[in-house]
């Protein structure tokens, strides 16, 4: 059976923190603000695999008042997403991913952050989907005031 979930993430930016978006560092003037590494973009993935398994989401498995996801990696919450669909017997066919950010440009590290991903995932980089978008200057996100992203997972399950 073909299982499909959505993933949505937001995170502030703001000044003193690393740009870390799919794993990529994106030397920025600023950061996203979280617990973890605050990588949106890995974020709305994990959320979209939980979503496709009816798993509730990312804060249920990685609660931001744990000390040991402070500042951790968020490849290590995508890894946990993927081991969670190998567990129960399925297997991700696909994920596809928009991130939403006026500045900077994100196209150049759309393949850095594919490879990520897919390491993180252990699924083959033709199988994810990675695009940016400004949001045209409209709004909090318009005004660089935060990321987000939106992503999709499919995955097959036994039933
Ligand atoms: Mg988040």
């Amino acid at each position: 059976m073909n299982h499909v979930g959505i993933g949505y993430d937001v995170h502030r930016l703001v000044e003193g923190r690393k740009l870390i978006l799919g794993g990529v560092d994106l030397h920025y003037e600023k950061g996203l603000e979280g617990h973890s590494d605050a990588d949106v973009l890995m974020h709305a993935v994990c959320d979209a695999i939980f979503g496709a398994l009816g798993e509730g989401d990312i804060g249920r498995f990685f609660p931001n008042s744990d000390p040991r996801w402070h500042n951790a990696p968020s490849k290590v919450f995508l890894h946990e997403a993927a081991r969670l669909v190998e567990l129960r017997g399925g297997r991700i066919v696909n994920v596809d991913a928009t991130v939403v950010a006026q500045a900077p440009k994100i196209g150049p590290h759309v393949p850095a952050m594919k490879s990520n991903l897919s390491q993180a995932l252990g699924l083959n980089p033709q199988r994810i989907g990675v695009k940016a978008t400004t949001n045209e200057g409209l709004g909090f996100l318009g005004r660089g005031e935060g990321i987000a992203a939106l992503a999709v997972a499919s995955v097959e399950l036994p039933q």
